[in-house]
């Protein structure tokens, strides 16, 4: 890929890795949505869907775009890649990524710090955008959040709500945890010396300065996260509802779409969005 070709591509030619994933089926779904061309498809050596055209995995009829075992088979005819898989497989990706010069959006979740220490030495070869959440309405809740958190200063307390589907084994969720992030940022507080995750019997008074967590399991709630900011007399809600994952592969192709042209470097959301630079008055 040449930083040049791809900065004149209003279509960008995308590879989905992982095709076959719950978050793979909706990317191909959204990078046939937003216009881009689907160049590969690429699922785990031995998978059943290996040879499926990938249009007709989504129910998109033929897109003349067969699932392939190995990514090095199809990484040249990519701009970009979205990888949503596995620590390992990504690893192994970023690998094949570096050498050919193609730029990388990845989702997954779960890295080592080995991995991570990969994440930032395939970022110094190829540009690529990571993100732990790539929901836009979750990225500008963040920015509200450190304006909320700013301006209210010490005159509050603030308490993360989150629910989600019964089958999610970690608790508080990793967006909670960002959430509760930029709060104690934006006050100058560490939120390892401030988190309480749990209240039982005699709690006594609440402690302004901390941040609460509170968490929901049940049924197919995808994700709910509600940041409260409770003073006297009033309370403000910052909430955020994901009612499906579709708001995480349109987020995903964004990036790969903002990505060309780009140098190489490590991004996230934030300077997707343009939020990196904007300024957030303080009290
Ligand atoms: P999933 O298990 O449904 O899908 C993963 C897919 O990757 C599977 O089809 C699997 O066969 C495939 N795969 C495994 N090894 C591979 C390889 N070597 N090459 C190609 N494909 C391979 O999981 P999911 O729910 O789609 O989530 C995938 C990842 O994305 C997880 O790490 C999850 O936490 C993360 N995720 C991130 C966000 C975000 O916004 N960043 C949102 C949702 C999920």
């Amino acid at each position: 890929m040449s930083q040049s070709s791809i900065a004149s591509c209003t279509s960008a030619r995308i590879g989905v890795l992982g095709a076959g994933g719950r978050m793979g089926r909706t990317l191909i779904q959204a990078v046939h949505a937003a216009g881009h061309t689907l160049a590969a498809a690429v699922e785990r050596s031995g998978s059943s869907l290996v040879g499926t055209d990938a249009g007709e995995l989504v129910g998109l009829g033929t897109l003349g775009v067969p699932v392939v075992a190995d990514l090095a088979e199809v990484v040249g005819q990519c701009d970009v890649v979205i990888d949503f898989t596995a620590p390992d497989a990504t690893a192994r990706h970023m690998a094949i990524c570096a050498q050919a010069g193609c730029a990388m959006v990845i989702g997954t979740t779960g890295f080592s710090p080995e991995q991570k220490r990969l994440l930032q030495d395939t970022a110094q070869q190829v540009p690529l955008v990571y993100a732990a959440n790539y929901s836009v309405g979750v990225n500008v809740s963040l920015k509200l959040l450190e304006l909320a958190a700013r301006t209210f200063g010490d005159s509050v307390d603030i308490e993360v709500l989150e629910a989600h589907h019964r089958h999610k084994v970690d608790a508080p969720s990793g967006t909670a945890l960002m959430m509760g992030e930029a709060v104690a940022g934006a006050l100058d507080r560490k939120l390892d010396d401030v988190a309480v995750y749990a209240r039982e019997g005699q709690t006594g008074p609440r402690d302004r300065q901390s941040i609460g967590f509170q968490t929901l399991r049940g049924g197919d709630i995808v994700g709910e996260h509600t940041v409260m900011f409770i003073g006297e007399g009033e309370r403000v809600e910052i909430r955020h509802l994901a009612t499906s994952r579709m708001n995480f592969a349109s987020g995903a192709v964004r990036a790969a779409a903002w990505l060309s042209g780009r140098q190489p470097r490590l991004y996230d959301m934030q300077d997707v969005m343009n939020l990196r630079e904007t300024s957030i008055p303080t009290t």
